[in-house]
């Protein structure tokens, strides 16, 4: 018996919900576009939410003592996300907590010399400032054993999880749950997408689209093979990040500088639902743990933090790490991608943030490039009885409880 078909017309289909897609995706809806998105799996659950919720604005990428294209593109972006955070902005970010509004930089022993011209220069005015008395310090710097310098950057770090929960609230009912194995179906021909089928009970839910757009992080690659797509290529940048819960400490967020360009090390922290923190590191400790496996990660964690901040006491910390893919396109020598990414094939755009401060930047991008006319969106809705996805829970208290 041949299967009933309902047709749903769209302007836009997002595939793929974490920051790049859930921005695009409220912006879109917001500027009256039919737009749909579809998640496999829970929103925000890749990349989104194991980032450090830092909203850079470039100066980390300053490290080396020059501005790169880095730094110029994403300058912007602290200024556009606290626009959205005032609800501002196409995108309304208001019940978003922060963490801090603030990001510190602290220079153990001789590197703060060769970088204070540099960072006292008329380019990072306004970006970077030097914290000269130390009751402006972090409480975790106000300690006679620390020697450095300390500089305040002007970038928030957010907890990822209520944007995600901001970014949803709005059009649930266009948020569709897939099973690429189960349930849906790409429709090609000729290098076009002709439409998504979606099993619904006994009916097939067939969307059409005049364009699709490809958000889907390190899933991109394994959709753009369903769609017979073989550019661009993607790379993956692997990390071996680390946890620490302590019932102690005050949150912190600061990166080390080192002698690389990237820091040393970066710490953010986040509640846990026990009322504790997570300190999350990051930087160099993080690229260069690949080859370690997690005891000797969690070994040279320790001896760093006993190297950087000897005065801390981290005695009764549970300690947890994370391995994590960067999912960006490819660059040679496996630098950093420094924008947006857009790749156009056929009615499809392939796009990474490859940032999570540069997603509004990606909104913009594709604006710019998606050359149709929002039809209207008013009472646009997926049929009742489909499935919408869940929200992702922080990882951590599954780290942690793994450990004990
Ligand atoms: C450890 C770490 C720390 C970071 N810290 C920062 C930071 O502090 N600041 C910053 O600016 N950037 C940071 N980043 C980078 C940032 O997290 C990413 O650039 C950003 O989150 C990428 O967002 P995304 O939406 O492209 O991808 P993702 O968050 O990975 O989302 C992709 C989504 O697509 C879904 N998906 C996958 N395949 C399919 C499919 N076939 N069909 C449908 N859906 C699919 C996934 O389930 C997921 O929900 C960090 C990255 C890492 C790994």
């Amino acid at each position: 018996m041949s299967r009933k078909i309902q047709t749903l017309d769209s302007d836009v289909v997002v595939i793929g919900g974490g920051i790049a897609g859930l921005w695009l995706f409220n912006a879109l809806n917001k500027q009256g576009y039919k737009a749909l998105l579809l998640e496999n799996s829970t929103l925000g659950g890749g990349q989104t939410i194991k980032s450090q919720g830092i909203v850079h604005g470039g100066t980390k990428y300053t490290l080396s003592g020059n501005l790169t294209k880095a730094a110029e593109c994403i300058a912007g972006m602290p200024d556009r996300w606290r626009r959205a955070l005032a609800g501002d902005d196409d995108v309304d970010l208001r019940d978003v907590k922060i963490l801090s509004e603030g990001h510190y930089l602290w220079s153990p022993g001789d590197i703060a010399s060769r970088m204070t011209s540099f960072f006292a220069s008329k380019a990072l005015r306004g970006r970077v400032d030097q914290l000269k008395k130390e009751e402006d310090f972090p409480d975790i710097f106000r300690h006679k054993g620390f020697r450095g310098k300390v500089y305040q950057l002007n970038e928030i770090v957010l907890d990822i999880q209520t944007v995600i929960k901001a970014l949803t609230k709005n059009f649930q009912s266009r948020i569709l749950k897939v099973d690429w194995q189960q349930d849906t179906t790409v429709v090609t021909s000729n290098g076009e997408i002709d439409c998504i089928e979606h099993k619904l009970g006994d009916e097939t839910l067939q969307i059409k689209a005049k364009k699709f757009i490809m958000t889907a992080g390190e899933g991109t690659v394994g959709l753009m093979k369903q769609m017979n797509i073989s550019k661009p290529e993607m790379q993956l940048r692997p990390l071996h990040m680390v946890m620490l819960k302590t019932s102690h400490q005050e949150p912190l967020y600061a990166h080390c500088l080192g002698t690389k360009i990237v820091p040393r090390m970066t710490i953010t922290s986040h509640p846990t639902e026990d009322g504790n923190w997570v300190w999350y590191l990051g930087g160099e400790i993080a690229e260069d743990g690949m080859e370690r496996n997690p005891e000797e990660q969690i070994r040279v964690a320790k001896r760093e933090l006993s190297v950087l901040l000897p005065w801390v006491n981290l005695d009764d910390a549970d300690w947890a790490t994370l391995f994590v893919n960067r999912a960006e396109p490819k660059q040679s020598k496996l630098l950093r991608p420094d924008a947006a990414f857009i790749h156009h094939s056929g009615n499809t755009m392939v796009t990474w943030p490859t940032k999570l401060a540069l997603a509004p930047n990606l909104t913009d991008e594709v604006g710019k490039q998606l050359n149709i006319e929002p039809s209207g969106n008013e009472g646009f809705a997926l049929p009742e009885g489909v499935t919408h996805p869940e929200i992702c829970q922080p990882f951590w208290s599954e780290a942690f409880n793994k450990n004990a």
